[in-house]
């Protein structure tokens, strides 16, 4: 039995929204991974009249098709799609039994008229949080296009093509047996991609608005859902609705959702904002301009113009580079931000952390559970970490730790092969030879495009006070871009809401 009951439980709701039948085709040998393909879709077969398989043989063994009786879908699961990928095996289940994809019909339409032969593979791992959403926009482009095909592969079950590749980072995708891209990317960034023409997705008006959020994270989804409640017009704009909580994983500290998971809150927080049909959404643009005239003026970064009485900047934080040579150049490459994700390439190999605060250290404990090694390069003369984190840290036998250290370089030819360190006080040269780098040296706030608009502190963190005020009248902020000392999702969701409150108060007093 692969699937525990409750996972079984849990599926055998989905299966039973399934509308026809599927084939799958399965390409299988004597191998274990083998084995457990094959009981996973006799397990598949068994709760659902719908689900039929059949032996064949494809590109990949061990691997399996998900077909109409008389269609080729194009969608292929080399490797046991469980762990993070499961959802997409739900989902391509429910999709190729005719279950139309949660997307517009703008975008369905797009797809559908995408002319051209498409062969996309990606490579994932099933630890990878930010893979599945990809594995799961290539499986809709190939349900809806017959010229479009997509493998997902699982590397640990392709170890060899991953390693003749060079693949460090996931997901990473091939079009025609050519790099596309790697990383998360969502429908309409694969589509440009592809050179299509993406009509932006946004119902933004020229209009005068009460409230403008930039940043769809927790802090400017809470600010615009509290402002929407107070019924005056909101308009959130946002690179991507989620914010750095696509990043992650397991999330144990929202308080009263004992676990859950990045992407999964992400959707959580895009359905409560489409509860209001007061909040325009602008997604996928950026602010690079923010004035105050008679009103508030912002500049997004495709030439369009948002007009508000207050705005309330949620523009979040981004992982801070470690600004070595070798950094840009290896990037998935062996140089890597999350371990989550690309941890797992790095099993039996040697790898650094830069970084000894939590984020570092928890990251080292990760990896060492993996990697042969780990050395942990500190700046500072001791690590900042939490103390029962050093202390699980220093009770492991495969990790090294350097205090006081400055990274120099990241070397390596094609990929990363060490990393060049001198020693504070000493000035010792030092160089450790290895296959990965993980910086893990915290975050900047995403602030830079305000210039001197706004005070901000030399973190460069806007300066607010207790109702989310900035130093401009009618300009609030909310979240990991002011100087809230701690950086926590409900943090930045109470913060949203008191500069909600704060706007709406300003509303109040200046109409
Ligand atoms: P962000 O989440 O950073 O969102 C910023 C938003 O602004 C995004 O939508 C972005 O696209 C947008 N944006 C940026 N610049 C612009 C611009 N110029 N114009 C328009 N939009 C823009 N916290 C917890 O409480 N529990 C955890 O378990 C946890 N784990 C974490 C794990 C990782 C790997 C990371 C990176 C963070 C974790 N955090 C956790 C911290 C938490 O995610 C943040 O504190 C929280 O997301 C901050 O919310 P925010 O809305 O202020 O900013």
């Amino acid at each position: 039995m692969l699937l525990d009951a409750e996972i079984k439980e849990q599926l055998k709701q989905y299966l039973a929204m399934l509308e026809s039948d599927i084939i799958l085709r399965c390409s299988l040998d004597d191998t274990q991974v083998s084995k457990d393909m094959s009981a996973l879709v006799e397990e598949l077969a068994q709760m659902s009249t719908y689900i039929h398989i059949e032996e064949g043989k494809l590109a990949r063994t061990p691997s399996f098709s998900v077909n109409r009786p008389d269609e080729d879908t194009g969608i292929v699961f080399a490797g046991i799609p469980l762990g993070h990928e499961f959802t997409s095996l739900v989902l391509a289940l429910l999709q190729v039994s005719g279950r139309a994809p949660k997307i517009s019909d703008g975008l369905m339409d797009e797809i559908k008229g995408i002319k051209g032969k498409y062969v996309f593979e990606t490579y994932i791992s099933l630890s990878c949080h930010n893979c599945p959403e990809v594995v799961q926009a290539l499986n809709i482009m190939s349900v809806l296009n017959p010229n479009i095909s997509h493998t997902m592969i699982d590397g640990g079950a392709f170890k060899e093509e991953v390693e003749a590749k060079d693949i460090m980072a996931v997901p990473a995708v091939y079009l025609n047996g050519e790099f596309l891209e790697s990383g998360r990317m969502e429908i309409e960034d694969i589509l440009k991609l592809l050179g299509q023409n993406v009509v932006q997705e946004d119902n933004l008006k020229e209009m005068l608005y009460d409230v403008c959020v930039i940043g769809g994270g927790p802090a400017g989804v809470s600010a615009a859902i509290y402002a929407a409640r107070k019924g005056v017009r909101v308009a959130l704009l946002a690179e991507r609705v989620g914010g750095q909580v696509l990043d992650t994983m397991g999330i144990e500290n929202v308080i009263s959702v004992p676990y859950t998971e990045g992407p999964k809150l992400a959707n959580n927080l895009m359905e409560h904002l489409q509860n209001y049909p007061n909040i325009d959404l602008a997604l996928k643009e950026k602010a690079i301009r923010i004035q105050k005239n008679q009103w508030i003026d912002i500049e997004l970064s495709q030439g369009r113009k948002i007009q508000a009485k207050t705005a309330i900047i949620a523009t979040g934080a981004r992982w801070r580079q470690v600004n070595v040579p070798g950094e840009q150049e290896f990037k998935n490459k062996g140089v890597a931000y999350c371990p989550h994700c690309d941890g797992p390439f790095f099993a039996g190999k040697k790898v650094a952390v830069i970084g000894g605060g939590n984020s570092g250290v928890e990251a080292a404990i990760d990896l060492a559970g993996v990697a042969s090694h780990v050395t942990v390069l500190e700046f500072l003369p001791e690590l900042k970490a939490d103390s029962v984190l050093q202390e699980r840290l220093y009770s492991l036998p495969n990790v090294t730790v350097h205090k006081n250290v400055e990274t120099k370089e990241i070397v390596g030819e094609t990929k990363v092969t060490g990393i060049e360190y001198v020693h504070r006080d000493t000035k010792e040269q030092l160089h450790t030879d290895l296959d990965g780098v993980f910086v893990q040296i915290g975050l900047v706030p995403n602030t830079d495009w305000i210039g001197e608009t706004l005070e901000r502190n030399r973190m460069g963190e806007i300066v607010v006070d207790s109702r989310g005020a900035t130093s401009i009248e009618g300009v609030f902020a909310a979240g990991d871009c002011t100087t809230s000392p701690y950086k926590q999702i409900i943090i930045s969701m109470g913060s949203g809401a008191t500069a909600a409150l704060g706007a709406f108060d300003y509303l109040m007093r200046h109409g």
